[in-house]
């Protein structure tokens, strides 16, 4: 399973999908960020990434199914 490239936690399929969808649509498996990372990352909330999941979500992403 893949895991976070800064702090080594699992990644939810959830956070791949946002991962891609945000930073890299052609990230490969080793350069994932969790959510916590990838907020950092950006400089935003964790909350405004669980927005952003239920955002692509909602729209119908493939990347999320
Ligand atoms: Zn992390």
């Amino acid at each position: 399973m893949a895991s976070c490239k800064k702090c080594g936690k699992h990644i939810e399929k959830n956070e791949r999908a946002i991962y891609k969808r945000m930073i890299n649509r052609g990230a490969s498996e080793d350069d994932l960020l969790c959510k916590v990372c990838l907020a950092q990352h950006l400089g935003v909330d964790t909350a405004k990434i669980d927005e952003k999941i239920e955002h692509f979500k909602s729209i119908g992403c493939t990347l999320f199914n």
